[in-house]
């Protein structure tokens, strides 16, 4: 279980950069992330080495992180668009008690007008459904990487199971929350079509996929060398990845591949 501590951010919103710099703002509630998966890029912006090699085993809670968007209510964000988070999942397994995320789409809700996209890979998403389909446009990406679940546990061993992110989609999905399938990265699939089948019983609207980041920097500390491992274990490569994903983009409707995917749109 990760180490959880609280510390007085100095900012919530940050410009938004780089493979995302098609939204204004990013929103991270929390730093680091318990979901410690293998191929993390996120881990390359801890604030130092140690934190680098140690990522995933600790979580810092923005305490203040309402006090810090509640200073924005003399400048509201008028259409706006949020991508929370870009370094943390949101719904950290802290979230359920701490309610940290949820009191931020309160104060958005009450107090800014924005275009929101969360991103996330937890079934917790789910409980604030309610807040969600008061935003005029808000969607949720869910992040499903593959349909085994011994590959889940070897590339995200502390995520939520497949059939949890599949059935948290389809909740949003039902709920009319627009709602995208985040497959970045795919990693190996154990059966392409059947994989597709679920993927499109979800009812989510779009899908999004992405291979590992074609250069060897994603490898190079910490525990990207345990993704690269599980991948030659799986014999995961380039030419499966294409495969894989050239059926799903036949068996998919509206189906993105990289940043294309993420640019914000209801
Ligand atoms: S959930 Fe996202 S931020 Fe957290 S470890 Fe996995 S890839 Fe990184």
């Amino acid at each position: 279980m990760a180490h959880v501590e609280y510390y007085q951010a100095k900012s919530i919103l940050s410009k938004a950069s780089g493979f995302i710099n098609s939204y204004d703002y990013t929103l991270n509630p929390y730093g680091g992330c318990a979901f410690a998966c293998a191929y993390c890029y996120a881990a390359f912006f801890a604030p130092n080495t140690a934190l680098q090699d140690t990522w995933g085993q600790w979580v810092q809670v923005k305490e203040n992180a309402l006090d810090l968007l509640r200073k924005r209510r003399k400048r509201p964000l008028i259409d706006k668009t949020i991508y929370m988070s870009s370094v943390t999942d949101p719904y950290q397994p802290v979230e359920k008690r701490l309610e940290i995320t949820r009191a931020l789409l309160y104060e958005l809700l009450d107090y800014h007008q924005v275009r929101l996209v969360v991103q996330t890979r937890s079934p917790l998403v789910t409980r604030d459904i309610d807040l969600l389909r008061q935003f005029p446009r808000a969607r949720v990406h869910m992040t499903v990487t593959t349909d085994d679940d011994e590959v889940r546990k070897a590339f995200e061993p502390l995520c939520p199971s497949n059939t949890q992110r599949l059935w948290a989609a389809r909740t949003l999905a039902d709920a009319d929350i627009p709602t995208s399938i985040t497959l970045t990265p795919l990693l190996p699939v154990r059966d392409a079509a059947g994989f597709a089948r679920a993927l499109r019983d979800t009812r989510a609207q779009k899908f999004v996929v992405q291979d590992f980041h074609p250069t060897t920097r994603r490898f190079a500390a910490g525990t990207g060398q345990q993704a690269l491992t599980a991948a030659e274990r799986w014999n995961w490569d380039s030419a499966r990845y294409e495969a894989v994903k050239a059926l799903l983009r036949a068996a998919l409707p509206n189906f993105y591949e990289g940043k294309e995917g993420f640019a914000p749109a209801w």
